[in-house]
């Protein structure tokens, strides 16, 4: 439906500069809408983040989302119409370390790859009649696994303890502990992948450049530092409220509104007319995982040998592990340290009690104690106002038939952003994916108001 000009004369706003907001702002614009795009941070990205300032050799670094994906079409596609590449890297992918308690951390037990398809297997029956009701979340199959989480599956199952420290290292996946996942959340992922398949890829130069890329496409810059409060809508159009970084507040007025928030801060807008009451409870219910996700440069990549994985999914303090910046020059290199759930407050308290010294520690089995630390830089999503966490995760509570309500049109105002896509929550690629459906939801919309003039 995009590129036809069927929104020439429409006036569209869109609330949130990250990729969801901004895929939905550039397609509203080719079609002929007139776009502004309001975020509250004084940049555009959202949870994507590239540090660029402090670290030596001009190196930078991921604050937020890292990796692409094999089939992520839709951010491949994008970043290819911004005009930017990408490199592959972690070859091999994610090998999996276990904390060994008599000599950890000199040298903990065992380094496995593979872990991953041994969990499917596991849970295999889960899969197979999930899949028999087409992915569906208002299924009895779905509220079964809801209202389980994946440490009651655990149990029930008498999984051993390998199984458990490696479903303990998802916390650096799903950014929850197996006590608050629910079991339907795991089950959805296993039926959706392509198991073993997939290559990661980041983009060239830095994953913010797709979000300024965008930004730069639109007439219009992005009104930054403004931050919406409430929508009210009435016959012919909406009204958004916001404030500025002054606190003074001003009405925009638009024909339709794209909302583009996590719900940690779309949950505070105020509606008139109010949600139907299940969509805010779709909204308040979601939860967001705990994520610290630390940087650490050292003056070498000691990580780097021969047939040694570059990731590693663990069920350590510091959580997931893996080589930041491979693709980049210099004897210089940077590790990603991605704390989830627990593991984030844990990494948090040794930040407190021993800085980064309390980190590198828990690297000693890598070989970090032959390396020193150039720069450091510690990012806890938890405590970014917003975003309140590093993306939606499916808690045990969730009712599973409220997860539709996240993307339902509210007259004028339609929802975008990572927590609102079935196929791809969590990732990028389900951000762009929601945008383009928000916008062409707008053109729906659109057609619609038309042919009832
Ligand atoms: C630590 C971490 C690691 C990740 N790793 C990966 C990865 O490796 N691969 C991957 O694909 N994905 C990863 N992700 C997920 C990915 O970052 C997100 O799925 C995606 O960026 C979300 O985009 P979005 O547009 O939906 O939301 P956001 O990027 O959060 O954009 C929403 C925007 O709205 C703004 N906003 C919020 N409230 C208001 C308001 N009231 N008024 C105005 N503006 C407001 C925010 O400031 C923000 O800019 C990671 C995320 C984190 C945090």
């Amino acid at each position: 439906m995009a590129n036809t000009r069927i929104l020439s004369g429409r006036s569209v706003v869109v609330a949130g500069a990250g990729l969801a907001g901004l895929a939905a702002a550039v397609r509203l614009q080719q079609s002929g809408a007139q776009v502004t795009v309001l975020e509250a941070r004084d940049r555009v990205g959202g949870r994507v983040w590239t540090v660029r300032n402090g670290f030596a050799d001009g190196q930078h670094a991921e604050a937020g989302a890292d990796l692409i994906e094999t089939d992520h079409d839709a951010i491949r596609r994008l970043a290819g119409q911004v005009g930017l590449s990408l490199t592959p890297v972690l070859e091999g992918g994610f090998a999996f370390v276990r904390r060994d308690s008599r000599r950890y951390p000199s040298n903990p037990v065992s380094i496995a790859r593979g872990f991953w398809p041994e969990i499917a297997k596991l849970c295999e029956p889960w899969v197979r009649a999930y899949r028999l009701t087409e992915q569906r979340w208002d299924s009895p199959i779905a509220r079964v696994l809801a209202n389980q989480s994946v440490a009651d599956w655990l149990d029930q199952i008498r999984a051993d303890r390998r199984i458990r420290a490696a479903v303990q290292g998802m916390r650096g996946f799903f950014l929850a502990d197996p006590e608050e996942l629910s079991l339907l959340a795991l089950v959805d992922q296993l039926a959706s992948e392509s198991q073993g398949q997939s290559r990661f890829y980041r983009i060239k130069g830095g994953n913010d450049q797709l979000a300024t890329g965008l930004a730069r496409m639109l007439r219009e810059p992005v009104q930054l530092h403004t931050t919406v409060l409430a929508v009210t809508q009435r016959r012919g159009g909406v009204r958004v409220t916001v404030s500025g970084s002054d606190g003074i507040q001003a009405k925009i007025a638009a024909d339709v509104l794209v909302l583009a928030l996590p719900a940690t801060t779309l949950r505070r807008i105020v509606f008139t007319p109010p949600l139907p009451a299940l969509q805010r409870r779709a909204i308040r219910d979601l939860r967001y995982g705990r994520a610290t996700k630390t940087q650490l440069q050292f003056d070498r990549r000691f990580w780097q040998r021969q047939g040694r994985p570059r990731a590693y999914g663990t069920d350590l303090p510091i959580g997931a592990i893996w080589d930041a910046n491979e693709e980049q020059r210099g004897n210089a290199g940077i590790l990603t340290l991605l704390a989830g759930g627990s593991a984030s407050i844990e990494t948090e308290r040794l930040l407190a009690q021993r800085g980064i010294r309390g980190l590198t520690d828990h690297l000693r089995w890598l070989g970090a104690a032959q390396a020193s630390v150039l720069a450091s830089r510690a990012v806890c999503w938890t405590d970014d106002p917003w975003a309140q966490g590093g993306y939606a995760f499916f808690h045990r509570d969730y009712d599973p038939e409220l997860r539709a309500w996240l993307a339902r049109p509210h007259g004028r105002v339609l929802f975008a952003g990572e927590h609102t896509s079935l196929r791809w929550q969590g990732y990028m690629n389900g951000a762009v994916e929601s945008g383009w459906r928000a916008a062409a939801e707008v053109e729906a919309l659109s057609r619609q108001l038309c042919s009832r003039a």
